[in-house]
């Protein structure tokens, strides 16, 4: 299986990667014999993927890198690089070629100092011989002395360095690096497209890939999970009931208590999964000794550990909250749909009786208004409001 059939929905971007990756050649064999690189290269030395959350950014960032480790003997031949099988291709997928850094970060900011190694890894030359490539999924996190780190980095990148951003649109990423990349927008992958990865790829039954699909949007991991996670359908079941119990406050009060609670209880799944494990295996880097007494002068390290795994729970919950809140503003875009009537199929048929009563017993002005409060409460929740507060107000414009 090539690189590219990960990207779903994308065949323009699919077909500039691929343009590049074959242009890089040009660039390593002229580098090579100490000449400057062709100017009308396709290649360059900085990209930014943007495009809406599951669209796959980081999966064509990945794609790409791949495709320039691509090492396959049909590349000589004139083939589309990244044949997904050879060393090249295949350590850089699984996250363990010597020239690919992937930074995936679960904080909310990446700061200088992190900012600082990765510039510094980057002028390296590749150790394999073709490009040293670092894969930054969350652009869009840099703080501002973060980004002037980097913005240095590109400005006079290494002969043979290539960075990849990956942010949600062009406006989350500092304007002084976004001018310096070449930008590649991904679309939201059609249903139909998304169905047919789920059928193929994770052997998943047509009906329930269909509704999963559908459901989410073209979002393709959510999908994923949304068909094979029971965990995930309970929590968006819960969402979807939202709508029905903001008749009078004390139901508002409850639903946003719940919502919270479930974003909350997400995040303490994520802590039991993850922390505990990471905590002894640092305890145990440090000596600890049997019983758990750390060593004198580790103290400190320890309290940073605990600070990012603090950190880390909060954006769990942040962004489990988010994807309630897509999923309630999806249940009042088809309530829109069938009162204006449109052709569109709905997104969340499973709860069709819901929808249908809603949208009969209100009008769609009430419907946009009651849009424009979930986009309110998000909006809110950026601005770090504490969470209960900005789903309290949202419930309650939900009931107005
Ligand atoms: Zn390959």
């Amino acid at each position: 299986m090539a690189v590219w059939d990960d990207l779903v929905g994308q065949a323009r971007v699919e077909e500039q990667l691929a343009a590049a990756a074959r242009d890089a050649d040009v660039f390593v064999t002229a580098h090579a014999a100490g000449e400057p690189a062709p100017a009308a290269s396709k290649m360059t030395h900085a990209w930014l993927f943007t495009g809406p959350p599951g669209s796959g950014r980081a999966t064509a960032a990945r794609a790409f890198a791949a495709a320039l480790q691509c090492v396959s003997p049909d590349r000589a031949m004139g083939g589309v690089p990244g044949c997904g099988f050879c060393d090249g291709c295949h350590t850089t997928l699984v996250g363990t070629h010597a020239d690919v850094e992937i930074v995936r970060t679960d904080l909310l900011s990446i700061g200088v100092k992190e900012t600082r190694e990765l510039v510094r890894r980057a002028q390296l030359s590749p150790a394999g011989g073709r490009w040293q490539v670092i894969v930054l999924e969350d652009a869009d996190r840099l703080t501002e002395g973060a980004g002037n780190v980097l913005l240095k980095a590109i400005e006079e990148p290494a002969p043979r360095t290539v960075w990849l951003l990956c942010a949600p649109s062009i406006e989350d990423v500092l304007p002084t690096i976004r001018s310096r990349c070449r930008h590649l927008t991904l679309r939201t992958p059609p249903v139909e497209a998304v169905a047919d990865v789920l059928i193929r790829r994770d052997g998943i039954e047509p009906e329930a890939a269909h509704a999963a699909a559908r459901a989410t949007q073209g979002h393709i991991d959510r999908a994923r999970r949304l068909a094979t996670d029971e965990r995930a359908r309970a929590r968006r079941a819960v969402v979807l009931r939202l709508p029905l119990r903001v008749g009078d406050i004390g139901g508002c009060l409850k639903a946003a208590q719940e919502l919270v609670d479930a974003a909350a209880e997400d995040a303490k799944q994520v802590a039991e999964e993850v922390d505990v494990k990471e905590t002894e295996d640092m305890k145990a880097a440090l000596g600890a000794a049997q019983g758990g007494r750390m060593p004198r002068g580790t103290a400190g390290v320890m309290k940073e550990l605990e600070d990012r795994q603090k950190r880390r729970r909060t954006r769990t919950q942040r962004d489990s909250l988010d994807l309630a809140l897509t999923d309630l503003t999806g249940f009042y875009r088809d309530v829109l749909a069938l009162q204006l009537r449109s052709r569109s199929p709905i997104a969340n048929a499973d709860v069709r009786d819901a929808l249908e009563r809603i949208a009969r017993d209100s009008a769609p002005e009430r419907t946009l208004r009651r849009i424009e409060a979930i986009l309110a409460c998000r909006d809110a929740l950026d601005r770090n409001v504490a969470p209960l507060l900005a789903v309290e107000a949202m419930t309650m414009a939900l009931r107005d």
